[in-house]
């Protein structure tokens, strides 16, 4: 090895970064020009960059991952004694922090029974996928296979959940896709296509759902994997009575209800579930960021008994689940998972959550006040989004250029927050906040703050 080839100083990490990392959700070519950003530092909801500059990060991490905030050392420490005393083992044997997380999270999830470990967001869902169609398999004839999803989520980058995937601009290069992922309508009211409005639209948005299914037949759907609030595509929350006819419609048809938390999991929106704020009952979930606030890669799918024991038929040497993740035997994930459930707890975050959101929501309504280009403020818990418009009464949005110098203006002032990515005209005009779920009145006025600034800068 080069001993030259490793170093923490600046200009080194900056050129080797520059030289030889592929940077997720980027434009590379930029770092052309200039330095690529490379953070260095965190403590609760601040980080620090290399050159010293520092910033609140008002999207956990880029990607709304670090629910209990930076710089949690008894994460760093539990994660460190587990992988130090066994620090991996897979392939049908158990661990320690493996069966007392699940443990743990089952308590949280009443009428859930069974925690299957993966490591990302995407292949918990890709499990929950082949448990469907297995399922279909072993006990409908391999009929009741087609996995229904809904326009503008979005469950990952794999290609089965790309084949999931309700945002176009995001598939549009990487086709084709696996057959039997069928698409229902969004639920976002504001851009409503029929002059509805709260219940009767959502009402009608769970009637699409119903539609679809009788079009493709009921026998043939196997699950309708949702989000419980869109988060990516644009912080959508369903109107009340929604959740309650979805479930209905699933009960109805014999339809698997699979609700994909990955974003919405542990805290964001005030409970520990998205699902738990609309009182449904799911047969799957998954999740993934908030479990272990990026401390650890670690992701779960998890499910009922009554899922759990269709593969349980000991006479049938074709039923068991043939499926594994390597790293899901890895103990950092369940271990930082476990002290990031005792944080959550132990400081009530969840009750943080919902309380700082109400504070966060009347701050973006009053933004709303003072510039015309906000349209629609959305949101539950510290998960909010606001909707930019040229024009409040077209609702014509706001481009994609100017959203991306309103970002960058945040970032000029220290304040890190996100934008739905998206390039397809009357989508890409969203602007995105998921602060660490330590969030305190102070943190949030500062965001607006710097957002109302920036709006003002870049729109007048
Ligand atoms: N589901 C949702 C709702 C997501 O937002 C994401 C990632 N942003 C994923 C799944 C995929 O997770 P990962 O990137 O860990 O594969």
């Amino acid at each position: 090895m080069d001993t030259n080839s490793y170093s923490n100083d600046p200009g080194h990490v900056i050129e080797a970064d520059r030289a030889h990392v592929w940077h997720h959700l980027s434009q590379n070519k930029v770092y052309e020009k200039i330095d690529p950003r490379i953070i260095v530092e965190g403590k609760g909801l601040k980080v620090w960059d290399i050159t010293g500059k520092e910033y609140l990060d008002a999207v956990s991490g880029g990607v709304w991952t670090t629910n209990v905030g930076y710089g949690r050392e008894r994460i760093g420490k539990a994660v460190g004694d587990a992988i130090t005393k066994m620090c991996f083992f897979s392939g049908g044997a158990g661990t320690i922090p493996g069966a007392n997380f699940a443990k743990m999270l089952i308590e949280k999830m009443p009428g859930l029974d069974r925690v299957y470990y993966a490591n990302s967001g995407s292949e918990a869902n890709e499990k929950a996928f082949k448990m469907v169609r297995q399922i279909s398999h072993k006990h409908y004839g391999g009929k009741k296979y087609k996995i229904l999803y809904r326009d503008r989520d979005y469950h990952g980058t794999t290609l089965g959940a790309l084949s999931a995937g309700g945002q176009d601009e995001r598939n549009a290069q990487y086709g084709p896709f696996a057959p039997g992922f069928v698409r229902v309508p969004h639920c976002l009211e504001y851009r409503s296509e029929n002059g509805l409005t709260g219940e009767a639209y959502g009402a009608a948005a769970a009637q699409a759902i119903e539609d679809v299914i009788l079009r493709e037949g009921a026998d043939t759907v196997g699950a309708l994997c949702l989000e419980p609030i869109t988060a990516g595509g644009g912080i959508i929350v369903p109107p009340k009575g929604y959740w309650d006819r979805v479930q209905e419609i699933c009960k109805k048809y014999n339809i698997l209800l699979h609700i994909d938390e990955v974003v919405c999991g542990i805290g964001r929106t005030g409970t520990w579930f998205g699902y738990q704020q609309f009182g449904v009952q799911p047969d799957i979930v998954t999740m993934a960021k908030g479990v272990a606030s990026g401390y650890a890669a670690i992701s779960c799918c998890v499910t009922t008994n009554a899922v759990f024991d269709q593969f349980k038929d000991d006479t049938d040497k074709m039923s068991y689940f043939r499926d594994i993740s390597t790293f899901g035997g890895c103990t950092g994930g369940p271990a930082a998972a476990i002290e990031n459930m005792k944080i959550v707890e132990e400081e009530d975050l969840l009750g943080n959550s919902a309380a700082m959101g109400d504070h966060l929501k009347g701050n973006l309504h009053g933004l709303m006040e003072q510039h015309k280009w906000i349209g629609d403020v959305r949101g539950m818990g510290l998960f909010a989004g606001i909707e930019l418009v040229t024009d409040r009464s077209t609702k014509e949005p706001v481009g994609e250029p100017q959203i991306a110098a309103i970002v960058a203006d945040c970032i000029a002032q220290g304040v890190m927050i996100g934008a739905a990515n998206r390039s397809v005209p009357g989508y890409n005009n969203s602007l995105l906040f998921a602060p660490a779920l330590v969030a305190t009145k102070d943190d949030l006025n500062n965001i607006t703050e710097a957002v109302g600034q920036a709006i003002k800068r870049v729109l007048g």
